[in-house]
Formats: C-alpha cells, sequence, structure tokens
C-alpha cells in the first residue's frame, strides 16, 4: 500500500507547507490530494472547505474531498460546478479566486460566504474547484499558496485516474455503511495495497501529512503487521490473530483477522478485510475468569457455611427439618433423619420401618400444608402436637413441632424450618405431677380426718380432764374433811395419854407406862402423816395461801436448830451451820421456808448414821436468789430414784420390811412449797456417799 508522509500539525509553519507540497507529490490518487489539501485547509483557518473534481466514469462531478459540509452541501456544490450558468461554472476557465455570498449556490450556503478557488495547471481549464468557507473577499495567502501548489499535481492526478484502468470503488452509500461499521474494513488489492479503508481502519492503519511522530510509527508498525498477516492468507476466507497497536494510546490491540478474496467479473481481485477487536474479548474473558474464581470461591464458601451449618444443625439433639416453599425436603439433621428418612438398607422389620417412616412423613406433610398455598399467605409460624411413630420400635414419639416461614429480601418465601420437641419428658412429667397431686390429695383427706379425729380426742380428754379436776378436788376436799376429822379424836388422844403419862390419874406401872409410850410414839406419827395429807390437799385445793414477810435467814435457821434440838441431841451426829457473809435480808414466805429446812434437816438425820449434817446459806447475786442445802453423810441415793423421791408417797425402800419409817410426802411437800415460793429443790446424791438438798428461791417473792 503506498501512502504520502503524514502531514505535520498545522501551527508547525513555514515547515507546514512544505510537508504538504512533500506530500502532495507523493498522493497517488486525485482523492488522496484533494483530502490532504482540504484537512490542511480546515486545520488552520478553521473554516468548512471541500474540493470538487470529476468523478468516477463519464458522469458528473463529486466532492473529492470535505470538511464541515453536510451531504447536501458536498451535492450541491457538485452540482454547481456541473450547471452551466451557475456561479461556480464561469471557474472552470477563470483563474483565480473569488469571493461568494453567502447564498450564491443554491443548496450550499455558507455562513459568511465563501471562496471558490479553481485548481490546475496554469493557463489550463481548472481541473477541481476549492471551495473555503471565509467571510469577505480577501483571499488568504494559505489558500492562494495551496490554490498554487496542489493544482498542478492535482490536475496530473485526475488525469491520471481518467486513463488509469478503473479500480473497483465502493460507491458513496456502501463507503458510508462501511463507515459506519464499527469494525475496521479494508479494501486491498492482491498486493496489499489500500484501496479503501472505513473510518476505524483508517484510525489504525491511516496517519494524515500532519500526524504526530508517534502516531505515524505507529500506524507504519500497523501496517507492517498488517501487510505480514495478510500475505499469510491464501485464495479462500482466512481467519487469524493479528496482534495491533492503538496509536493514539499506544496500547495493544488484538484482532482477529478476517480475509476474504472477492473476484470482479470485470477487473482485477481485490481482498475485503475484516478486523474484529478480540482486546475486550479477551479483557472479558479476563474478567469472566476472575468471575468464575469468584463464583468458585463463593461456592466453596458456601460448602463450608453449609457443612457448619450441617455440623450445628447435627449437634442439636431435637429435629430440625428445612423444607422448600413447595414443602419438598431440602435438609435435615441426624435426629429429624431417624424420624423421617427412608432407611438405606432394609434390615430386619424393614417393611414395617418404611411404613412407620412413610406415616411419619404424611404427618408432616399435612402439619406443613397449614403454612402452605396462597390461603395462609398471612400465616407466619406454625405449632402443633403431633405424634409420630419411632421407624424401628414403633413405639409413639409425643412431638412438638413449630413451623417458621423463611422469607427472602423482598418478602417472598424461600423455605420453612420446621423444629420438633420430644415432649414424653413433659407427658411423662405431668404425669407424675397429677399422681403427687392425687396422693397430696389422699394425704390430705387423711389428715383431715386425723385432726377430726384428734380434735375428737381433744375432746374427750378435756372431758376427762374436767372429770379428773372434779374428782382431785372432791378428793382433796374428802381428804381435808377425813384430816380433819382424825386430828381431832387423835389430839384428845394425844391429850389424854400425855396426861395419864403424867401421872394425872395414879402412878403407872413400868409396863403401863411403856404401853403409853408406845401409843403417845404413834399417835405422834398419825398425826404427822394426817398434817401432812392435810398439806398436800391444801396445796392442791388452791388452799395454800402465800404470807409473804421481811426475815432473816439465820434467825429462821436458829429457830430451826432449836426446834430439832432434841433429835440432833439423840442422833448423836455433829451438826453444823454455814451462814455466808453477805446474806441480805429476805422476802418471802417465812414459815414456808422454814417448813422446807425442817423437812430436809429432819430427813438428813434420819438417813444418816454417822458423820454429820452440815446446813449452809448463801445468796447468789447473779440470779439474785437464796441457797439454803442441807448436806448428809448418809446413805446417799441412787441417780436411777432421785426423781422418783419427789413424787406423792415414793421412797426408795417401800417395801413392808422398809428399815425407815415415814409417809413418802415430805419431799413432795417440799418441791411444791418451793414452787409457790418461785423457787426449786435440787439435790446431788451417789449411794454411800451422803446426799445434798438444796431450797433455791428468790429474795424478793413475786405474789402470783
Ligand atoms: P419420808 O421421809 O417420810 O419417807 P420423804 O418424802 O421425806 O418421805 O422422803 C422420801 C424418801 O426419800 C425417803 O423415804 C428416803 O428413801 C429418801 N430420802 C429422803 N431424804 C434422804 C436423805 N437425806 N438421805 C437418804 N435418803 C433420803
Amino acid at each position: 500500500m503506498a501512502s504520502p508522509a503524514p502531514l505535520p500539525p498545522a501551527e508547525a509553519d513555514p515547515g507546514a507547507r512544505l510537508v504538504l507540497a512533500e506530500h502532495l507529490l507523493a498522493c497517488e490518487s486525485a482523492v488522496a490530494c484533494a483530502r490532504a489539501v482540504v484537512e490542511w485547509l480546515a486545520r488552520r483557518h478553521g473554516a468548512s472547505t471541500a474540493c470538487v473534481g470529476p468523478g468516477d466514469g463519464a458522469g458528473a462531478s463529486v466532492c473529492l474531498a470535505s470538511e464541515g459540509l453536510t451531504g447536501a452541501q458536498q451535492a450541491a456544490l457538485a452540482r454547481a460546478w456541473d450547471t452551466q450558468g451557475s456561479p461556480l461554472a464561469g471557474f472552470r476557465n477563470r483563474p483565480g479566486a473569488r469571493w461568494l455570498a453567502a447564498d450564491a449556490v443554491e443548496g450550499a450556503a455558507m455562513p459568511g460566504g465563501f471562496l471558490a478557488v479553481p485548481l490546475g495547471r496554469s493557463g489550463a481549464p481548472a481541473a477541481a474547484l476549492l471551495v473555503v468557507g471565509l467571510p469577505g473577499p480577501a483571499v488568504p495567502e494559505d489558500v492562494a499558496w495551496v490554490a498554487s501548489c496542489a493544482g498542478p499535481p492535482l490536475a496530473r492526478q485526475l488525469a491520471s485516474d481518467a486513463r488509469a484502468p478503473r479500480r473497483p470503488e465502493p460507491d458513496r452509500l456502501l463507503r458510508r455503511v462501511i463507515n459506519a461499521v464499527s469494525d475496521p474494513v479494508l479494501l486491498t488489492d492482491t498486493e496489499g495495497t489500500l484501496l479503501f479503508a472505513n473510518a476505524r481502519a483508517e484510525g489504525l492503519l491511516v496517519a494524515g501529512p500532519d500526524a504526530s511522530p508517534g502516531r505515524t510509527r505507529a500506524v507504519e508498525l500497523n501496517q507492517r503487521l498488517f501487510r505480514e498477516t495478510l500475505a499469510q492468507g491464501g485464495t479462500s476466507v482466512h481467519r487469524r490473530e493479528v496482534p495491533l497497536v492503538d496509536p493514539l494510546e499506544g496500547m495493544d490491540l488484538l484482532f482477529e483477522l478476517v480475509t476474504t478474496p472477492v473476484l470482479a467479473p470485470d477487473g482485477p481481485s481485490v481482498v475485503v478485510s475484516v478486523l474484529r477487536n478480540l482486546t475486550d474479548l479477551g479483557r472479558a474473558t479476563q474478567a469472566l475468569g476472575e468471575s468464575y474464581r469468584q463464583l468458585r470461591a463463593t461456592e466453596r464458601e458456601a460448602r463450608s457455611e453449609r457443612h457448619r451449618l450441617d455440623r450445628v444443625l447435627d449437634s442439636v439433639a431435637d429435629p430440625i427439618i428445612l423444607t422448600d416453599p413447595a414443602g419438598g425436603m431440602v435438609m435435615m439433621n441426624d435426629p429429624a433423619e431417624r424420624l423421617f428418612a427412608w432407611p438405606h438398607e432394609e434390615g430386619p422389620g424393614g417393611e414395617s420401618t418404611l411404613r412407620r417412616v412413610r406415616a411419619n412423613d404424611a404427618l408432616f406433610a399435612s402439619f406443613l400444608a397449614n403454612l402452605l398455598g396462597p390461603v395462609n399467605a398471612s400465616v407466619s409460624r406454625w405449632k402443633s402436637q403431633l405424634t409420630l411413630d419411632d421407624p424401628s420400635t414403633g413405639a409413639p414419639v409425643p412431638m412438638e413441632a413449630m413451623a417458621n416461614k423463611v422469607l427472602g429480601d423482598g418478602g417472598e418465601l424461600t423455605g420453612i424450618v420446621t423444629v420438633f420437641h420430644d415432649r414424653t419428658e413433659v407427658l411423662e412429667r405431668a404425669r407424675l405431677l397429677e399422681r403427687v397431686k392425687e396422693v397430696s390429695s389422699e394425704l390430705e383427706a387423711r389428715v383431715q380426718s386425723a385432726t377430726a379425729e384428734l380434735a375428737e380426742q381433744n375432746e374427750k380428754l378435756r372431758r376427762q380432764a374436767i372429770q379428773l379436776e372434779q374428782a382431785s378436788a372432791a378428793k382433796s376436799q374428802f381428804l381435808a374433811n377425813m384430816s380433819h376429822e382424825f386430828r381431832t379424836p387423835l389430839n384428845a388422844i394425844l391429850g389424854y395419854t400425855n396426861m395419864l403419862l403424867q401421872g394425872v390419874s395414879g402412878e403407872m406401872t413400868p409396863p403401863q407406862r411403856r404401853n403409853l409410850t408406845r401409843i403417845d410414839s404413834n399417835g405422834r406419827h398419825l398425826l404427822e402423816v394426817i398434817n401432812e395429807i392435810l398439806d398436800i390437799t391444801r396445796i392442791e385445793a388452791g388452799r395454800m395461801p402465800l404470807h409473804l414477810s421481811d426475815f432473816g435467814i439465820p434467825e429462821l435457821l436458829q429457830e430451826v436448830m432449836a426446834e430439832m434440838d432434841p433429835i440432833i441431841a439423840r442422833s448423836k451426829l455433829t451438826v453444823d451451820t454455814r451462814l455466808d457473809e453477805g446474806l441480805p435480808g429476805v422476802w418471802s414466805d417465812r414459815q414456808k421456808v422454814k417448813q422446807i429446812v425442817l423437812n430436809l434437816l429432819s430427813n438428813a438425820l434420819k438417813f444418816t448414821h454417822e458423820g454429820g449434817v452440815h446446813v449452809a446459806a448463801e445468796y447468789q447475786n447473779g440470779t439474785g436468789t437464796v441457797a439454803i442445802s442441807v448436806k448428809d453423810t448418809g446413805i446417799g441415793i441412787d441417780v436411777s430414784n432421785q426423781e422418783k423421791i419427789f413424787e406423792d408417797f415414793q421412797q426408795v425402800d417401800s417395801s413392808p420390811t422398809r428399815a425407815y419409817g415415814g409417809t413418802g410426802l415430805g419431799l413432795s411437800i417440799c418441791r411444791r412449797l418451793a414452787d409457790m415460793l418461785g423457787g426449786r429443790v435440787s439435790l446431788q446424791s451417789a449411794p454411800g456417799q451422803g446426799s445434798t438438798f438444796t431450797l433455791h428461791f428468790p429474795r424478793r417473792a413475786r405474789r402470783t
């Protein structure tokens, strides 16, 4: 392909004229000359420019090249050039440029008017007409120079084009169509000489005279690569890849070159080449690869998420099932599989296992139906109780099923998650609770009947207590009466006995005196017993009043000693008293204190054969009580009897052959009297080691 040297930029004046001149000389066709001129002027003056010359064949003139003019304007100019009498027709024989008004040519109005400059050899008729849209009649120097410089080569080329065998050149419509194709399309002869290139192909393979050196180099490289690739093709349709360079940005491009030889019946063969840009395809392939990689990564991630979800679901003890919007099972955990999945292998009882699984599935499907279908669109969850069958054993499994709809971002149903909860334990607990309630109400009934019985018993006891109280009162009354009845004659007996002993009735013989003394002694003993019984009955009947007074313990003990003196003397025991130094006076019932001490001392003397008796009194400040103790070195009392001897008529030895006399009422009276004083009687004793009886009573008694 022959191509003139590229035109330098228009500003590079004055070199620009030289370059244009060289370019014009190198042009191999009139069209190329015309295009170089038009482009050069348009760039330098920014004006709409056209070059009108003879068209193909014998027919009408055409616009060989133009810038800034519409197709209609170009056609109007060509027509005017050919039409006799038109403003342009005169330029064929008139040398020199002339300015025409804006609307001088019909259909080719140019704002501000235009210059018409005939082109051709000097002295010969104009071969072509240069039209430059400029305001005013002055012919710029550049236009005049171009006309003189381009005229001869253009005329020569036109003549040569007319002589040369007609090369097939697409007509204008076809040219426009091909120009509209987004892929580069070229028409070359079999040697690779460019006959036609559409705009996309020109961008890659053609550089004008004023193209930059970089673009020129890129275009030259592209032309070489294209020619080499084209040379590899045969006579049939051929496809191969050709790497080119983007002349504007210097980027590497990859094209697929499809060449089709066309045999013209009336001319030489030509080759139609179509270049398909694979660069974007490559990029798209790369992007597709990247997307695919991302997709795989996402897929892997989703798979691992799914595994994780599976593990989580399997770790849950409750059966969980995920179903699709149509109710088909999508996923289930192990516990759910045991109930709803059909066994892989048929084991023993496989038939019945299958039947139970089917029954479970059917139950689940009818449960899910409550959430599926347009009728239930507004229901988002459903809870119900189902009784499934354990597929392996056939045992009923009471379940609570809770199904929840899973909605997508747009609110559409994407699935349903159902969680089952085994209610066996709950039901068992409820059953036990019911049993506990039953037992509890039975128990309550029993307690009620026992309480009623108890109340009845209590009532009986209360009545008996009243009866006993009445009986006791009657007994006390009887004893009091009897004692009184006994004492009166007894006192008379003792009085007469005493008188007889004193010889009021004359001297008695010794045997008489001895017997009378025995009567006196037994009579006194009987009186003592009667007095004691009387005391007990009085206390029990509440007829023993308290007589409180101030008194001193030392004086009281002195009196006791004096009264007991004859007995002490007879006993041959040492009896001493010890009084606490700080012993205060007391406020209590003097007679009762004295009676208690007398009784204790009398017992000590009775049950002690050798040694002595020690009486002590002390005041215990902390408790505000007075303690009078009677300690002996007598026979002592076993622990087992120490409580018993304080009860009525109780003695350690109560046999008929007992060695000691007494009624067994003394200590009982002492305890009752001490109780009346707000005190008590304590005992410390051991057999053979003596005894210590102590009366504790408050220094200041409180009347009750
Ligand atoms: P009685 O002395 O009239 O039998 P008491 O009630 O005074 O009645 O005494 C009850 C019993 O307590 C006595 O029979 C005796 O067995 C025992 N007892 C009382 N005091 C003493 C004592 N100091 N030493 C040993 N035994 C005693």
